[in-house]
């Protein structure tokens, strides 16, 4: 047979085999809680009061520091609380004040995880819960092969998984021109940021599902990776309607980390942080071939950087 015809073919047969399984994803939502965000709702979390008229899964990673970033710390604390006490919620570290492993030292980062966990350990534990999880923020862990390995074992011993994902979809920056277009008072701009952030996610998910097919032969258990901000407050919603017609389902974050590919090595040695679907590819050539083909949008890259000159923030 024809080189190319066999691939198609070979495609085929392992797309076509995913295509009949079933679709799962936990949603995973960082830098909880949003205080100024809060405020605009009077010291009240919509995003966590649309996440339970959902009555879905979801896992948050919490910057406790958060809490100190504006005046209303009482009323700050009590959203937090809620975040964790609710039914629906996994509660994890995000370290203290979300600075970059790769830009400190190990010291200071482990005081950064001590930190972090204070409120969160003792509100779990009061529910008779533990605390399990930890995401590195900027998923970054570490500036190279030793500052990995000495972070994981620091994490291990204090009782820590640390939290992968699979997918996200740059929500933070639709975020920033969505939220620039409401205080503008542009409402068909702001309907055209959330229409395009929806469309975008669904490709991302496509993309995503097209690599677990060829890598696994079947759809693993994606986790996806958005922030607690406006933008999700309104359209999260949306978004799962839209997975839920794609023909997801949306599972507890431990449920899908028990699925067999998360026990496969993160052999990525560096600062970046990409999904783990990356990291899982040893060889840097197919992994950097897998990273150029996933779907890009210039429109929102320019945007960005039209409106953010002084560069990203998240
Ligand atoms: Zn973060």
């Amino acid at each position: 047979m024809h080189k190319v015809m066999r691939i198609v073919v070979i495609f085929l047969l392992v797309y076509g085999a995913a295509l009949g399984q079933k679709k799962e994803v936990a949603i995973t939502i960082d830098d909880v809680p949003n205080v100024l965000l809060n405020e605009r709702y009077h010291h009240h979390s919509l995003l966590l009061e649309r996440i339970d008229s959902l009555s879905i899964p979801v896992a948050i990673f919490i910057n406790e520091h958060n809490i100190q970033k504006s005046a209303f710390q009482k009323e700050n604390l009590e959203i937090l609380t809620s975040w964790i006490k609710n039914k629906n919620i996994t509660s994890g570290n995000h370290s203290f004040s979300h600075i970059n492993y790769a830009d400190t030292s190990f010291q200071a980062y482990q005081l950064e995880i001590l930190k972090g966990e204070t409120l969160t350990r003792s509100i779990l534990e009061s529910l008779g819960k533990k605390l399990e999880y930890f995401r590195f923020p900027y998923n970054s862990l570490g500036k190279d092969q030793q500052a990995h390995e000495r972070i994981a074992q620091y994490l291990a011993s204090r009782g820590y998984t640390i939290a992968p994902f699979t997918i996200e979809s740059e929500d933070w920056m639709y975020n920033a021109l969505y939220e620039d277009a409401l205080k503008k008072n542009n409402h068909t701009l702001a309907r055209q940021i959330w229409l395009e952030y929806v469309s975008f996610t669904l490709k991302l998910f496509e993309y995503f599902e097209q690599l677990s097919a060829l890598r696994f032969g079947r759809n693993i258990k994606e986790i996806y990776l958005c922030h607690d901000n406006a933008l999700n407050t309104d359209y999260l919603p949306q978004l799962v309607h839209k997975l839920a017609i794609r023909g997801y389902s949306f599972i507890e974050f431990h449920d899908a980390v028990q699925d067999k590919a998360y026990l496969l090595s993160d052999t990525y040695p560096g600062r970046a942080g990409f999904s783990w679907v990356y990291r899982w590819e040893p060889d840097p050539a197919k992994r950097k071939a897998m990273m150029v083909s996933e779907p890009g949008n210039p429109w929102l890259y320019n945007e960005y950087k039209r409106l953010t000159p002084g560069g990203p923030s998240k």
